[in-house]
């Protein structure tokens, strides 16, 4: 078998610089709160790993996934780590079709039997209905034959972890997800809507670096992402705190950068890394950009539904999800909210 290059001379032959490297090391060992000495080895694990091989298979999905990580204004190093190590097999990004495709799919997975990656964006429809085919073959099928050898699969995206919008009500060609097709291998939700791509790529660092998978949550998310709500590391929180609320999208409050919980805002429900990744190489995320978070990253994200309408209408439950520090938090803000500004006098958790 011809040897494949090491994803550092990948990198190498496609100008990444080694300061830029190196600063995306550093940036993926602090999301993954590793300490600052773990940096060189991350570095050297991931410039001398040889192209794991990784088989990107997409089902009932709109590629927004594959657009976040490949659609920057400028190639990404995270975006070119990605592409070093994930050409074997690709439905949007490969130049092969039709036999020569599935001929590379048959020989990914012969050739890295029991070590390959299969990662997967879009839901899948159960049985072999056709609602969704790739070279005659069912996507329930393809997904069931070519995890057979994998060493674990990655669900990137809502649709992929949770069925997202094919499988929001009525679902009608009856989509799931990975995890409720594939019970005998490591599954690891990458959830979003799309998901953050330094996300994605840094959870196949850890694989590179340490050779393993990572902890998880009960929704099978990576806990180094997806452990703390939006809300926890929200920059506008202050305001939440002491009860300062943009009512509208243009008011004076929205102006100020005041807590956009009113709005919508689900952000003290939603686990994901946007407050500390961001989005767009690190310059900006949703709430920096004054729009409330829509909560994509959680089960049930399409079927809830009410993206404009506040938590606190009660309409979103208030058991398990709004339990813990959140559930904590919005009660003190609410609480702040109705002392400090009798015009908030009637803004209780009932709404
Ligand atoms: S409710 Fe939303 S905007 Fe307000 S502090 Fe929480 S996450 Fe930020
Ligand atoms: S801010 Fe919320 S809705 Fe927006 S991308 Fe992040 S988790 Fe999804």
């Amino acid at each position: 078998m011809k040897k494949r290059p090491t994803v550092g001379e990948i990198l190498q032959a496609k100008g990444v610089s080694r300061r830029g490297f190196l600063k995306y090391c550093a940036t993926t060992a602090s999301i993954l709160a590793l300490p600052p000495a773990m940096i060189p080895r991350i570095a050297e694990a991931i410039e001398n790993a040889r192209r794991p091989s990784v088989i990107w298979l997409s089902f009932q999905e709109c590629t927004g996934c594959t657009e976040s990580l490949t659609r920057s204004a400028a190639p990404t190093v995270e975006g070119l780590i990605f592409d070093a190590i994930s050409l074997d097999y690709h439905h949007t990004l490969q130049a092969a079709a039709g036999e020569q495709a599935e001929a590379a799919r048959h020989a990914a997975m012969e050739e890295n039997d029991g070590e390959y990656l299969v990662l997967v964006d879009g839901s899948i429809p159960r049985g072999n209905t056709g609602f969704s085919t790739i070279a005659g073959i069912s996507n329930e099928a393809m997904l069931l034959e070519t995890v057979a050898g994998a060493k674990a699969v990655v669900a990137i995206g809502s649709c992929a972890a949770f069925g997202g919008i094919p499988g929001a009500d009525p679902n009608p060609t009856g989509a799931v997800s990975v995890m409720d097709l594939v019970t005998d291998k490591p599954v690891i939700n990458v959830p979003g809507c799309p998901p953050i791509p330094m996300v994605m790529t840094a959870v196949l660092t850890q694989f590179l670096t340490f050779g393993q998978l990572p902890e998880l949550d009960k929704h099978g998310r990576p806990l180094a992402f997806y452990g703390q709500t939006i809300h926890d590391r929200c920059y506008r929180r202050p305001f939440y705190e002491q009860g300062k609320f943009a009512e509208t999208f243009d008011d004076e409050g929205a102006k100020a950068g005041w807590c956009l919980y009113k709005l919508g805002c689900k952000g003290p429900t939603t686990y994901n890394a946007c407050a500390t990744t961001k989005w767009n190489s690190g310059t900006s995320f949703p709430i920096e950009a004054g729009h409330p978070c829509l909560g994509c990253s959680e089960p049930n994200f399409w079927d809830g539904g009410g993206f404009y309408e506040p938590l606190s209408t009660g309409r979103f439950g208030s058991g398990e999800r709004l339990a813990g520090a959140a559930g904590v938090g919005l009660a003190l803000g609410v609480a702040a909210a109705a002392a400090g500004r009798s015009k908030q006098a009637k803004f209780t958790k009932e709404g």
